[in-house]
């Protein structure tokens, strides 16, 4: 196989490094050369993530940007080291886990050094008192849940991408699991950690349930997408396994109907572990099943925890529904969803077909939250070439929702698979930001919503900027993400 022979979409601004021999062999010096890899078909299989268009990329021959090296660090001082170096070298250093990030945070744009996680995958502690476990950051979420399982405990984070993300993957980009109404966001979760920063110090933020000790800096680094710093060990809370689970499912005659149920249910402190809403066209492509949720709006919900709290969460829910003109659907479309919650091909195959999809995330407070969905979908149909734009509602607070948004179409013939998904994403990104709400609500900034930053955080993206400027001044940490705009002018096709 010769790599020259395919185009390289992310060709421009590529590092040039003079002696690769000799960064080869240096990182060898710090991680084995074992554990170091210029070969073509290593450096083949980190050229992307699991962004989609980057798989329309891949169909037509195409690469979507190319690593100089891999290596798979054991100790957060190995990763100190190769920091310095690159430091030293200005070579860019990616941090790649699972590669299951769905915004091309870990594609290597400018190439330089793939760091994977991979090797950090011991479960340190569980401390029952306390409950918490203790791992290092590349440990596989579901080995991770497995674990947890087997020992009577549960993490309460559990992502659609639970068998393909790590724990590392999850802090990076601030992550949202399906149980997330009980058992709260990725940041609610973390009690300590463990970073290696850009310029190669390594810091501990120490296991604690609440401080008040200035800043909580700790912060700062959940959601950093590895452009601050290196998480290589992390504490999170863990729960007893639940001992009941209560499944409950209603058919809404309309989407505001299923809003104004769930928003009285959260009004009310009660925190169904799952809710999701799915509007009627996406209802109709999971429940078609379901007699009496033809053309309705599904929603479907999981109570779990102790038995009495789970029995007065189970009343005051199905009470709530029945207010607000749900039908009851019993527990089998709940069971469905069980069964094919991990399930993605229907997204991850339209490549295959010619057909340009993606998923976008975004947040919003309750007050408009239902006339947003209307303006996201109205706007993007009217784009030619658009065949399909559902939603369905996976998180949930007391005061506002995460909606999920799934769109697939065919380019119109004057257009490249790439301007018609920017013409989409575009669309959405704008009606949101018009409407107040926020661009992303757990998939991150990545290399493809940078150019809305600006936007998104007003004059304070300046102070973000000087953050990152100062943590890391040669720019060698996941350079042309977050802070800066790369997907525009690379990714033609
Ligand atoms: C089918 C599917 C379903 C998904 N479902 C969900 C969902 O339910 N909820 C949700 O929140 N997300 C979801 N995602 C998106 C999400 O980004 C990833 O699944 C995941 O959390 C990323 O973890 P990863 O280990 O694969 O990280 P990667 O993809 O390898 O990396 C993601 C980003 O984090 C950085 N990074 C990785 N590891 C570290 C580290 N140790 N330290 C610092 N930076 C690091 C990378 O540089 C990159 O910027 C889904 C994705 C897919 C494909």
């Amino acid at each position: 196989m010769n790599l020259e022979n395919f185009e390289l979409i992310y060709k421009e601004n590529r590092v040039k490094i003079k002696d690769k021999a000799k960064i080869k062999s240096k990182l060898g010096e710090i991680v084995g050369n074992e554990n170091v890899s210029d070969k073509e078909i290593d450096i083949l299989a980190y050229n992307k993530d699991t962004t989609l268009i980057t798989l329309n990329w891949t169909l037509e021959g195409k690469i979507a940007a190319l690593p100089d090296f891999i290596v798979w660090p054991e100790t957060p001082e190995q990763i100190s080291s190769i920091l310095r170096l690159a430091n030293e070298e200005k070579i860019p250093v990616i941090p790649f886990s699972e590669g299951s990030g769905v915004v091309g945070g870990a594609i290597p744009i400018y190439g330089g050094i793939i760091l994977d996680m991979k090797k950090f995958n011991k479960i340190l502690e569980i401390n029952d008192k306390d409950l918490t476990v203790t791992c290092e950051a590349g440990i596989n979420g579901m080995n991770l849940e497995r674990y947890l399982n087997a020992k009577g405990y549960t993490g309460g984070h559990i992502p659609q991408s639970l068998y393909t993300s790590s724990v590392g993957g999850w802090i990076a980009h601030r992550a949202a699991g399906q149980f997330s109404s009980k058992y709260g966001k990725i940041e609610d979760i973390v009690m300590g950690m463990e970073l290696v920063l850009p310029q190669g110090d390594i810091i501990k933020f120490k296991t604690i349930a609440r401080a008040s000790t200035g800043p909580q800096l700790d912060k700062l680094f959940i959601g950093n997408e590895g452009t601050l710093g290196i998480v290589t060990k992390a504490t999170l809370k863990i729960w007893p396994y639940p001992e009941k689970r209560a499944l409950i499912s209603y058919a809404f005659p309309t989407f505001e109907d299923s809003l104004e149920a769930t928003r009285q249910i959260l009004r009310q402190q009660i925190y169904p572990a799952v809710i999701r809403i799915y509007d009627a066209d996406e209802t109709n492509r999971h429940f078609g099943h379901i007699e009496k949720a033809k053309d309705k709006v599904m929603v479907v919900f999981v109570c779990e925890g102790i038995e009495r709290l789970v029995d007065l969460e189970e009343t005051i829910t199905r009470e709530t529904c029945e207010k607000n003109n749900g039908i009851y659907c019993g527990e089998a479309p709940v069971e469905h969803w069980f069964e094919t919650r991990f399930k993605v091909t229907e997204t991850s195959s339209t490549p295959t077909f010619k057909i340009v999809a993606d998923t976008i995330e975004i947040g919003f407070l309750w007050d408009k939250a239902a006339d947003m969905y209307h303006s996201v979908i109205e706007a993007t149909k009217k784009i030619q070439g658009v065949m399909m734009m559902t939603a369905h509602v996976s998180h949930f607070y007391p005061n506002g929702v995460g909606f999920y948004f799934t769109f697939a179409g065919i380019p119109p013939k004057e257009k490249t698979d790439f301007e018609f998904y920017q013409e989409v994403w575009n669309c959405v990104v704008k009606t949101v930001l018009d409407m107040g709400g926020t661009i992303s609500h757990h998939h991150g900034i990545g290399l493809n919503r940078a150019q809305w930053m600006p936007v998104e955080w007003g004059k304070s993206f300046d102070t973000l900027k000087s953050i990152k400027k100062l943590l890391d001044p040669n720019n060698i940490l996941n350079p042309g993400k977050v802070y800066e705009s790369a997907w525009k002018e690379g990714g033609r096709n």
